[in-house]
């Protein structure tokens, strides 16, 4: 059986991580961290299957969290590796905890590292850091954009009290999404020419996610030279966490085709929805790929896809095929793993697709179904 086959065979909706292609992925990461010197950490809230972090863990040194859940889940489940935090702002209760467990804490503002400070003294054995924003960013997308104008994630060089940074360790920033080594490479001049006084002083410089660096065209070479560069330059150590170049295309979404109908063109509807299963198709937003499918017109059967909700613009895209879709059609979405499983919601009752892995050898695993009861135990 192919993979389409294998994945066809399941019950729908339903997520399949990809484990061969995950492996493949942190393989590439891995050598990164072996030829550069610097600890790649995945940022979970791209994707948080736990059940993969034993694996994930014997590649890339650990990873960060946007605030305590994610961290606590980090901790429990891949224990003994580097975790990392920034969040736009902790509550008391939350940094407390968060003091008791993780290498690497990261402020957003000088107002609450001047508030956190005392009860960070107590906790040598943390490092604590500051989101600087270097106010330049090649995100077109303002959602996506940390430097947009107002921008409140990271510290501009004006609001920089230089006079403040007795106990900061490190400095992170974060201004990339989707893109290339030469991206960074201009982001990197900015933050030097802002922030490189201070880095002389710092044990730590993260360069945040965005990163594609798993992607066939991405210049592993020249991320590798930039980090040795500054690691010799600053004398420091540098991390990354890249969520999406851990798990791009490593995942699928499986579905049934429930109904054809027609308005004006050939409709399908199906038992995913873009907004309850894939909110990014549109948020981002984009047209996931389909195997066997074509762009509209491409191949002799066009159809729009869209979910079983009652929002009008639940519309995954328009697709075509080489032969007629039926009501009880399987279809596969590709690179469904990132920004699907942490982002789903449970909208107008549908249901959550179940999550599997389909392991190396070609076998499928379900790791998690759902039904009901976690649609009612929210509300
Ligand atoms: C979103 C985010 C990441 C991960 O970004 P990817 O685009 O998934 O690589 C890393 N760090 C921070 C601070 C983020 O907000």
């Amino acid at each position: 059986m192919n993979t389409t086959e294998i994945l066809s065979a399941l019950p729908t909706p339903c997520y399949v991580i990809d484990e061969a292609a995950l492996i493949n992925n942190l393989e590439i990461l891995q050598k990164v961290e072996e030829k550069s010197g610097c600890h790649v950490l995945l940022a979970q809230k791209a994707f948080s299957n736990y059940k993969t972090y034993p694996l994930i863990s014997k590649y890339i040194s650990g990873t960060t969290a946007s605030g305590l859940y994610e961290a606590r889940l980090a901790h429990e489940e891949m224990p003994g590796t580097m975790i990392h935090v920034f969040s736009p702002a902790y509550k008391e209760k939350d940094l407390e905890e968060l003091l008791t467990f993780c290498d690497h804490i990261v402020f957003n503002s000088f107002s609450q590292w001047k508030h956190f400070r005392e009860k960070a003294s107590e906790h040598p054995e943390v490092s604590f850091g500051l989101r600087i924003n270097p106010e330049y960013s090649e995100i077109e997308t303002d959602i996506y954009n940390p430097c947009f104008a107002n921008s409140r994630l990271g510290i501009t060089l004006a609001n920089f009290e230089e006079n403040e940074l007795e106990g900061i360790s490190g400095l992170h920033f974060h201004t990339m999404c989707e893109q290339g080594a030469y991206t960074l490479e201009r982001t990197l001049a900015v933050v030097e020419e802002k922030f490189g006084k201070y880095l002389y002083n710092m044990k730590w410089l993260n360069f945040g996610g965005g990163h594609h660096i798993t992607k066939p065209d991405y210049d592993v070479d020249k991320l590798v030279d930039m980090i040795r560069h500054i690691k010799e330059k600053y004398d420091l150590e540098v991390f990354i966490e890249p969520g999406e170049a851990v798990a791009i295309d490593a995942g699928f979404l499986v579905c049934t085709v429930l109904d054809l109908t027609i308005n004006g063109m050939e409709l399908a509807i199906v038992d995913t929805s873009a907004a309850c299963h894939m909110p990014d198709v549109l948020e981002m937003p984009y047209r996931p790929f389909i195997i066997g499918s074509g762009k509209p017109g491409e191949k002799q059967f066009t159809y729009r896809l869209g979910g079983p909700t009652c929002l009008a613009g639940d519309v995954i895209g328009d697709y075509s095929f080489d032969s007629p879709l039926l009501v009880g059609d399987k279809l596969v979405f590709t690179d469904m793993a990132m920004y699907t499983t942490v982002k789903n919601n449970t909208f107008n009752g549908m249901p959550l697709p179940s999550i599997w892995i389909l392991h190396r050898n070609g076998e499928t695993e379900l790791l998690r179904k759902f039904g009901y009861d976690d649609f009612k135990n929210r509300l």
